[in-house]
């Protein structure tokens, strides 16, 4: 469910196309604000990626730096996940395993499939 960052409604959020970067932009039909509820990350500059990444390396969570650079833990989570990734030795953050976990859980429900799990 959306809602409208201006008037905060939550009914007759319209779609009104894209913004450069591909989030969904919505209108909303109370006040008529446009708003994109979920701007995508590569919004951000590289430089800003950079720096979460310098602060990680020093050894602060994922929370405190996105404290510091103003953005949600999830994007910081991502760009963290990204460089890690790409990294075959460099084991992922704590706070991305289990953001990972609590969804996976989430999504398999009663099936608790063993040999995904086992992945970690
Ligand atoms: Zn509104």
């Amino acid at each position: 469910m959306k809602k409208c960052l201006y008037c905060q409604a939550i009914s007759r959020q319209n779609r009104a196309g894209k913004t450069k970067a591909g989030s969904q932009r919505y209108r909303c039909m109370h006040c008529g604000h446009k708003y994109t509820p979920e701007p995508k990350q590569q919004g951000y500059p590289e430089s800003m990626r950079k720096r979460a990444m310098e602060m990680y390396v020093d050894g602060n969570n994922l929370r405190r730096i996105a404290r510091h650079l103003k953005v949600a833990p999830q994007t910081v989570a991502y760009w963290v996940t990204d460089v890690a990734e790409a990294l075959p030795n460099a084991p992922l953050p704590n706070e991305v395993k289990e953001a990972e976990m609590d969804e996976m859980f989430t999504f398999i429900g009663d099936k608790k499939t063993k040999s995904t799990l086992s992945l970690w």
